[in-house]
């Protein structure tokens, strides 16, 4: 997108959206400036730029498209974030014609989490990381309002959360040992893998670390005997689990491969919504759940629970996003096996503060909400 149609696109999602509540003000005008008693949502389209090209084994990326959401409340702020890689079928126009439907002034209790949301869903099908933008920004908003961090509200104890892996695209074994250096505050590395090259890439990295390895293969091994050969190679080298050997409608031959794997086969591609647990929990041992699918942190929270009640693994795995969805999903990781949450510093100029990586876990802050701050020079105005 050009730089004026971004701006323009930008001016209208803030109109779209605020135009309700400047009715609800002017009716509620005894009341401060600034206390509406509606929740008022605006967005703003922002290109994340790469710090690395992301070679996958499907294609190669040097930005990813995002859309910056806010939710005010009685002067308070919830912040938000969609962030739509290629192949979820998302881009900044769907999200922000999305976003202008969404018409949060008929609420006035932001309590009422399940609710608005469940409109939020209603409104049009699919749009999964657009729905993730309002239901991060709407669970820091009411963390905010109560004054806590959501893995308190949860009940839940930091000391839980998983390592998390750090994400090394496939590239020359030049640069693969330049990012390695680079991961050096994680303490597993996760390779993409699925090209031709798979032995070479594993035994590049082997040259370069002993940390614990995790594989995705992004659907790129075409049959089953393809992956399973890797999977042994893999076996012996410390890796801990798999990460969709293969293309989503091939769930026999994955079945296969996970009665044969020694190490857990983990869906992704093919895991995207809450019901898609019930399905596939017969041809996977676990699920990667990410924000941007999931619709957020209610549904993700909801997955976790249905997940461990087939007795699945899980892992919590992002999109190349901003420390903002990055550190709603820390909320939940004292909940999973494996973290994979990394997305925040595969970007060049982060614009929230919020979370911090301590002996390889991503730590969510102690501040309520989903615990972020914007960037003051960063943070765009909006
Ligand atoms: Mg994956």
């Amino acid at each position: 997108m050009d730089r004026r149609k971004f701006l323009v696109g930008a001016g209208l999602g803030i109109m779209a959206a605020t135009a309700p509540i400047s009715l609800s003000a002017m009716g509620a005008a005894t009341k401060k400036t600034t206390k509406s008693g509606r929740m008022t949502l605006k967005f703003l389209p922002f290109e994340l730029k790469l710090r690395h090209a992301f070679n996958l084994a499907k294609y190669s990326r040097t930005s990813t498209p995002g859309v910056q959401v806010k939710i005010e409340y009685e002067g308070v702020v919830g912040y938000g974030e969609a962030s739509m890689p290629p192949y979820l079928g998302e881009s900044i126009e769907t999200v922000t014609k999305f976003l202008s439907k969404v018409d949060l002034s008929q609420f006035n209790d932001p309590f009422k989490i399940e609710e608005i949301l469940a409109y939020v869903d209603a409104i049009e099908p699919e749009n999964r990381a657009a729905k993730a933008s309002v239901d991060i920004a709407l669970h820091d908003l009411v963390g905010k309002l109560i004054g806590q961090p959501w893995y308190k509200i949860w009940g839940l104890s930091l000391d839980k959360i998983p390592q998390s892996s750090f994400t090394i695209g496939i590239d020359t074994p030049e640069v693969v040992k330049q990012k390695i250096k680079e991961a050096e505050d994680y303490k597993v590395i996760k390779i993409k893998l699925g090209l031709d090259n798979d032995k070479e890439m594993i035994d590049i990295i082997r040259k370069c670390t002993d940390r614990p390895i995790c594989v995705d293969a992004n659907r790129g091994w075409k049959t089953k005997e393809q992956a399973m050969q890797i999977i042994e190679y893999l076996a012996d080298k410390n890796c801990l689990f798999i990460e969709q050997p293969m293309m989503e409608e091939c769930l026999d031959d994955t079945a296969w491969i996970r009665e044969r794997s020694p190490i857990p086969i983990i869906a992704d591609e093919v895991f995207h919504r809450l019901p898609d647990i019930v399905k596939l929990k017969d041809y996977y041992d676990g699920i990667n759940i990410k924000l941007m699918k999931s619709t957020g942190m209610s549904e993700a929270y909801k997955m976790i629970t249905l997940a461990r009640a087939f007795g699945m693994k899980i892992m919590c795995g992002c999109m190349t996003e901003t420390s903002c969805a990055i550190a709603a999903a820390a909320q939940l990781s004292p909940l999973i096996d494996w973290a994979d949450l990394d997305g925040n510093v595969l970007i060049a100029d982060d614009i929230f503060s919020g979370v911090k990586v301590i002996d390889g876990k991503v730590m969510p802050s102690d501040k309520p909400g989903i615990g972020v701050t914007p960037i003051k020079g960063k943070y765009p105005e909006f």
